[in-house]
């Protein structure tokens, strides 16, 4: 099994790379600065011939260009791309809160730009690898902040909106590449003790990667555009 996937240098994306390297897979871990990456440098140490390390910033065209080419120097296709990065603007500054009042075009943008429109040009790029691969998934990491259901309060104003956006152009992605055998789902990995989830999270990182990594692989194409949790319930759009 081949993987990639974004945002890997910590957090929910170094675990789930630690758990497919674990489990005997291949990974491509892509993230911003792989050479100031600790500890996926030392993965790389003790996985050399299954983790491949590459550059992404997913704002970046030209640095999707060059990880898509990356990966094609490694191999001739992909079986899952994990859509893992992601920035909520200010999280652990102590005010984490994007309140109205503060809202700004700077911080709207850098939002969108990272977890809506990256994911889906990664995507993109991706598409040829994964239709060579086996049964070619694409998980997105949403949020139940995405959720217009579940929406009750104001902030996060621009992380709630780029999730939602996440999900809808997920969502288009998925009604196209259903004909030709692939899998695109949003799944939300639940409050988890990252950088951004700060120290007060209820779950740790490892228990949802080990539930999306199960998720992953059980997939049928039925469930081809659905948002579901870690666990696989479906959360309300
Ligand atoms: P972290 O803040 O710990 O990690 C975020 C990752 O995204 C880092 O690897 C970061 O890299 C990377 N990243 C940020 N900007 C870019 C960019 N432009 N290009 C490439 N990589 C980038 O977050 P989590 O691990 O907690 O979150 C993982 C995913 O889960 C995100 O999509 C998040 O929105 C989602 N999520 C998290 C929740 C939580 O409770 N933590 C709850 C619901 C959803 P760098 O180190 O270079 O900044």
């Amino acid at each position: 099994m081949r993987a990639f996937i974004t945002g890997a240098n910590r957090g929910l994306g170094l675990e789930l790379t630690r758990q497919y390297l674990e489990r005997g897979d291949h990974v491509f871990a892509a993230s911003r600065q792989p050479t100031q990456a600790a500890e996926l440098q030392a993965l790389r140490q003790q996985y050399a011939d299954r983790l491949v390390l590459l550059s992404l910033d997913v704002t970046d065209a030209a640095s999707i260009a060059a990880a898509v080419q990356g990966v094609q120097a490694a191999t001739d296709g992909l079986d899952v791309l994990i859509n893992n990065a992601g920035v909520y603007p200010h999280a652990g500054s102590g005010d984490a809160h994007q309140r109205l009042g503060q809202l700004t075009h700077d911080d709207a943008i850098e939002t969108m730009q990272v977890n809506a429109i990256g994911p889906l040009l990664v995507s993109q790029a991706l598409l040829p690898l994964l239709r060579a691969g086996h049964k070619g998934r694409i998980l997105s990491i949403s949020s139940g902040q995405g959720s217009l259901t579940w929406k009750a309060t104001g902030d996060p104003y621009h992380y709630s909106a780029s999730k939602a956006a996440l999900n809808m152009y997920m969502r288009s992605l998925a009604a196209e590449i259903g004909n030709m055998g692939l899998i695109s789902v949003l799944v939300d990995p639940g409050w988890m003790r990252t950088e951004m989830g700060g120290e007060h999270a209820i779950q740790e990182p490892a228990d949802s990667a080990r539930g999306i990594i199960r998720l992953a692989e059980q997939l049928h194409v039925e469930e081809n555009g659905s948002f579901v949790t870690w666990q696989g319930q479906p959360v309300p759009w």
